[in-house]
């Protein structure tokens, strides 16, 4: 079976614990106006001209995201590092764009992993249907599920999709699952207020079985993405936020009894 990815990071360090291979699929339902990933966004190989301009006349060339391997493709790079898994206590997580985005892919990639011995972790914006969720929930040891905003009318113009789809399955995964981490992409003047937090904070323990909280803070590196890939950057000039500036929110959500972590 294909998918369509666009990126595979061997020895990371973010998005799950240990050492990890993180398998970036693309296509993602959703427009959150902070992407750094803008390229990950369509659901098909995209290509583009790149013009450098180190040497005169500039240097044009074509660069294409984003291809279609077979499970088995993926599987033999995740393979070379199994030793860097067991000695870590890593694995492999599933990104995007939104991964959900590829059921049938995912679950066999996610299915495959676990046969191998691997850690699995999904890393979603949970913007599905729930029977997506349900497939690979066998499969997945652990779900980073982003919470963008907790209003749903700011939720639909910041990216784009509907809160409620994603309130609903949280909670039925909630109760089917005990491994999830709540991840908030901190926005400056979008949802990083105190009133934000507390929202947030209702949300999450309104759940019940949520334990960590990862604050994830606005940057701007990806600015030279959207002027490349001619996708609109609706934050230009939006400044980026440091560990300190978070310090505030992860007291709060400590307070709260949650294990915080700035990033992820
Ligand atoms: S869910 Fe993630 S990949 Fe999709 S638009 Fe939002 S930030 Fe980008």
């Amino acid at each position: 079976m294909e998918g369509i990815i666009y990126d595979i990071k061997r020895f990371a360090l973010h998005d799950g614990p240990g050492i990890l291979t993180t398998v970036f699929l693309k296509g993602c339902p959703l427009r959150c106006w902070w992407c750094h990933n803008p390229e990950s966004q369509l659901a098909a190989p995209e290509t583009n001209t790149i013009v450098t301009r180190l040497d005169e006349p500039s240097h044009r060339r074509r660069h294409t995201v984003g291809y279609r391997p077979t499970t088995d493709a993926v599987m033999a790079i995740i393979d070379k590092e199994a030793v860097f898994y067991d000695e870590s206590g890593g694995g492999v997580t599933f990104s995007g764009g939104e991964p959900l985005m590829q059921p049938e892919f995912l679950k066999e990639m996610l299915r495959s992993c676990k046969d191998h011995g691997y850690h699995t972790a999904l890393d979603t914006s949970g913007h599905a249907p729930w029977q997506t969720l349900e497939k690979v929930l066998p499969f997945t040891d652990l779900f980073l599920y982003d919470l963008k905003h907790h209003n749903d009318e700011l939720h639909q113009k910041y990216t784009g999709g509907s809160l409620r789809l994603i309130l609903d399955n949280l909670s039925r995964l909630a109760q089917k699952h005990k491994n999830i981490v709540i991840r908030i992409p901190v926005v400056p003047g979008i949802n990083d207020s105190e009133a934000d937090n507390e929202a947030f904070a209702k949300i999450i323990s309104n759940l019940g079985s949520i334990h960590q909280v990862h604050l994830l803070p606005f940057h701007n590196m990806a600015q030279h993405k959207y002027a490349r890939w001619e996708k609109e950057n609706k934050l230009p000039g939006l400044e980026n936020l440091n560990k300190n500036d978070l310090l505030p929110a992860m007291e709060f959500f400590a307070a709260k009894g949650y294990e915080v972590t700035i990033g992820g």
